[in-house]
């Protein structure tokens, strides 16, 4: 029977000369699936990738790749059906784009064909004769990408896809990833960027100090935070009140994770939703203009900031 789970983490740590990197990481990915790892510098993620990848051994826990155990060493046959796309260039810089690509294709048993496929699908075939070290960081992104695929692996492993990127090439190497979950296969991915995870992923696994603290959808995890917020809008008279009075203001009214911003001819305030709700509502209603209540559009970042509160 084959197991609906690509990729399966059960209770991972990690220990560096008495630092515990990793502590009792667990996640499933199902074939697929986009799942991000999102966490701050240092949270674990790459820890964990180089675990799953087999470049680490963890101390304790275990990982199951396309429903097979896997010691510290990925069988051979295993890793054929993985693509790693590291945070890091892993291209040879002296040599072009073609002759990276051919001689890992040579080490795989893969045809040219495919290489030149792959370089005319990421845009770069007609500079395949370059130098990569000529090449800018979203070009050199893109081959390495490329060089992950040359195999056709069914799960992709990125450490930070889109790290370092100017906002268009980030949103190139999006698109592919999102080709490719259209293509069926199965994408893990590391990042820092909020909105790139939202984007992309089906489940998001939140991340810090060596803990998944948070294993959802994106959708799920703003639902939870909306629910609990109501938002406020007034309108603002200039000539009544000075904006730094006003911002000194309503930082004494919000609580923990509330949060309100200023804009030329209103404000907007978010309230969490507890018993006294309704009087704090009333008592600004009394102070300033009152506009419309809407309920929160919540975005990841709140979920981010409650989570990790
Ligand atoms: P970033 O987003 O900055 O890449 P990350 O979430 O990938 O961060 P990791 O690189 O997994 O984080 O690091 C997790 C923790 O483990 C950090 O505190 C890091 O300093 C530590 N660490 C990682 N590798 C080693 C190592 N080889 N020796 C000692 N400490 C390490």
């Amino acid at each position: 029977m084959t197991d609906k789970y690509v990729l399966k983490i059960e209770g991972l740590n990690k220990i560096f000369s008495g630092f515990e990197a990793l502590k009792n990481i667990s996640l499933r990915v199902k074939k697929g699936e986009i799942v991000g790892l999102l966490g701050p510098n240092g949270a674990g993620k790459t820890t964990t990738i180089k675990i799953i990848t087999g470049l680490l051994k963890a101390d304790h826990g275990e990982v199951s790749l396309f429903g097979n155990k896997t010691s510290s060493a990925v069988e051979a046959e295993i890793k054929a059906k993985i693509g790693v796309v590291f945070e890091e260039s892993n291209l040879y810089l002296r040599l072009s784009a073609l002759d990276n690509l051919k001689l890992f294709a040579n080490i795989n048993g893969v045809k040219l064909n495919r290489v030149k496929t792959l370089l005319k699908e990421y845009e770069l075939y007609e500079v395949r004769d370059k130098q990569v070290k000529n090449f800018s960081k979203g070009m050199k992104k893109r081959l390495m990408i490329c060089r992950a695929l040359l195999a056709e692996p069914e799960l992709l492993i990125f450490d930070e896809a889109t790290g370092g990127l100017d906002p268009i090439s980030a949103e190139i190497i999006r698109e592919k990833l999102l080709n490719l979950k259209k293509q069926g296969k199965t994408v893990l991915l590391s990042t820092h960027y909020l909105e790139e995870a939202d984007r992309l992923c089906d489940k998001i696994a939140f991340v810090n100090n060596g803990r998944v603290i948070a294993f959802n959808t994106p959708n799920s995890f703003k639902d939870k935070i909306s629910k609990n917020f109501l938002e406020l809008q007034f309108s603002l008279q200039k000539d009544k009140i000075s904006l730094d009075k006003l911002k000194i203001k309503l930082n004494r009214f919000i609580k923990n994770n509330e949060s309100f911003k200023i804009d030329k001819r209103r404000f907007s305030i978010l309230l969490f939703i507890d018993q006294y709700v309704f009087k704090r509502a009333d008592q600004l209603c009394r102070d300033y203009q009152f506009m419309e209540v809407n309920r929160e559009e919540a975005n990841l970042q709140r979920v981010f900031k409650e989570i990790n509160s």
